[in-house]
């Protein structure tokens, strides 16, 4: 059997991986989650959310590595791979992660929301199922949440600059001249925090 990677020398490591995936999506506009395969000492598939590059909801970044791995591998059996995810996987990532019989997988802050590895369903661990997952979680998990916080927040001060450049361009000036006045505070604190994302 292949050897796993070292929860105590190797976790830390190959998160930052699925980190600097997480940074290449917000870059590109995509929520950022990274994910990374490893087996032994070696990455074999590392990948991000592409759910708006592809317009497909199924393009999660667990999804993403399992295909990469399985096609790189010649194999959909997942038996050697840790899995490494920046956020908790939500119920279609879990299911596919038990699908692929992945032994192990690691990830950095939990989704309360729709997290499939305990906060909402427990399904990489159900009893009735045939193969449960050994499960790590907390690494580098203040850097994996304030990335989706970082990037969210951005979206919404980027929304209400659109909102008031809209506002500017329509032939209703006077309104726009009165929504800026009244917008004010919150524009040059948008405009800042906007050349923010820019570097
Ligand atoms: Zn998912």
């Amino acid at each position: 059997m292949t050897a796993r990677p070292d929860p105590l020398n190797d976790d830390d490591r190959f998160m930052n991986i699925a980190l600097e995936e997480a940074r290449i999506a917000a870059y590109a506009g995509e929520v950022p989650i990274g994910a990374v395969a490893v087996i032994g000492n070696e990455v074999i598939a590392r990948g991000h959310n592409l759910r708006e590059t592809l317009n497909d909801p199924t393009a999660h970044a667990e999804m993403i590595v399992i295909r990469e791995a399985s096609v790189k591998l010649g194999q959909w059996r997942l038996t050697d791979v840790t899995l490494y995810v920046t956020i908790e996987p939500c119920a279609m990532c879990a299911g596919a992660i038990v699908l692929a019989r992945v032994p192990r997988v690691v990830f950095g802050a939990r989704d309360p929301k729709a997290g499939g590895g305990g906060s909402v369903f427990q399904i990489l661990q159900e009893p009735a199922l045939n193969h449960r997952v050994e499960l790590a979680s907390g690494i580098k998990e203040d850097i994996c949440s304030n990335i989706l916080k970082d990037f969210f927040g951005n979206r919404r001060v980027r929304d209400k600059v659109d909102k008031i450049v809209k506002t500017q361009n329509s032939p209703q000036r006077t309104l726009r001249t009165q929504k800026i006045h009244i917008d004010n505070k919150g524009f040059f604190s948008a405009t800042s925090a906007l050349s923010a994302v820019k570097k």
